[in-house]
């Protein structure tokens, strides 16, 4: 016949960094402790007891790990920042440590001339070395 043991709880570690809790729990002689911890959620408990299978620590701390977990949830979610945000975050004396572009629409344009510039150079080279071929300059034969 199966008793119903239930399990004492000594000490609940839980932790903040990572997702994670373990109970210390009293052994049904009441002599040893062992280590009940669950990992990123409840389903993923180990227990130092000696029981190899069923083991009812795990068992019966699912529910308080579960609550951990879920307390846990609105920390995991990710931040999702708005402008005012983003503008808060930035130095106000940002200007000062980098050179703003004093005109950056006028700065693209000559970007843009400078490609282009830079591409007809290499079309008209391309044309100019075509028209330029050696055109029945002969060499004498000697
Ligand atoms: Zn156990």
């Amino acid at each position: 016949m199966k008793t119903q043991k239930t399990v004492q709880v000594l000490t609940i570690y839980r932790f903040k960094e990572t997702a994670r809790i373990c109970f210390v729990v009293e052994s049904s002689n009441g002599l040893d402790t062992y280590h009940t911890c669950f990992n990123r959620d409840e389903n993923h408990g180990s227990c130092t007891c000696p029981a190899i299978r069923g083991c009812y620590h795990l068992d019966q701390l699912k529910a308080r790990a579960a609550e951990y977990f879920q307390s846990r949830q609105p920390a995991k979610v990710e931040q999702v920042l708005t402008a005012e945000d983003i503008a808060s975050l930035v130095d106000p004396d940002i200007e000062v440590m980098q050179p703003v572009k004093a005109n950056p629409v006028q700065e693209a344009q000559q970007f843009i001339n400078r490609v282009v510039a830079e591409k007809m150079a290499i079309h008209n080279a391309a044309e100019s070395t075509f028209e330029s071929a050696p055109s029945g300059r002969l060499v004498p034969m000697r």
